[in-house]
């Protein structure tokens, strides 16, 4: 896992599935889009990801303003 504890976080919220393969994240900088975010593998191999924007946090019931 990587560490956030910067002292200025880029990362508003950020929430991971059990089995890390689901991040639901809001950057600084995007505030109020809150997206769902899937990385299975390595995306440069055989891997893929994608993302989806999303109401709130299917993780912890967060919720963008
Ligand atoms: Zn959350």
């Amino acid at each position: 896992m990587e560490n956030y504890e910067e002292i200025i976080s880029p990362i508003q919220h950020e929430c991971t599935s059990k089995d890390y393969t689901w991040k639901c994240v809001e950057y600084a900088w995007q505030i109020r889009r809150l997206r769902l975010q899937i990385q299975s593998g390595d995306p440069y191999e055989d891997g893929y990801s994608a993302e989806i924007d999303v109401k709130f946090c299917p993780f912890c019931g967060y919720k963008t303003i």
